[in-house]
């Protein structure tokens, strides 16, 4: 839709599925390519709640409750995997790339151990200092 309002494409509707609005939340959660990712990753039980959040609640939920996924340290795999989903819907409509849902879960994973390592390693040199 902000594509379309800035006079970047004629439609303001998702290249993807083809939904009527791409709004931000259509792209990050709602479309079919980003929900087969959150489906990997957010817990059965917290699917309906987790799909119903407006933007704003949706963003400050997952980011401070650590309840909804399936691994640990939530708020990190939360934000990591709106980035690579930003990153990989715009990627691919700009540049034409893709990959596999599973293929995008290791992607997530492989970046949420570089934060923790680098955490690690954080508090590690802050021990020595
Ligand atoms: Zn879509």
């Amino acid at each position: 839709m902000e594509r379309c309002r800035r006079h970047m494409t004629d439609s303001p509707g998702c290249d993807f599925c083809g939904a009527a609005q791409e709004t931000i939340l259509h792209a990050l959660r709602d479309c079919p390519a980003a929900a087969q990712i959150w489906y990997r990753l957010v817990r059965h039980h917290m699917r309906s709640w987790f799909f119903s959040l407006q933007l704003l609640d949706w963003v400050l939920k997952n980011v401070k409750w650590r309840g909804a996924g399936l691994r640990d340290d939530w708020s990190c795999y939360f934000g990591v995997t709106v980035w690579r989903l930003w990153s990989w819907r715009y990627g691919r409509l700009f540049k034409g790339s893709d990959g596999g849902a599973m293929a995008r879960v290791r992607d997530i994973e492989t970046f949420v151990d570089k934060v923790h390592q680098s955490t690690v390693h954080e508090k590690q040199m802050g021990k020595r200092s």
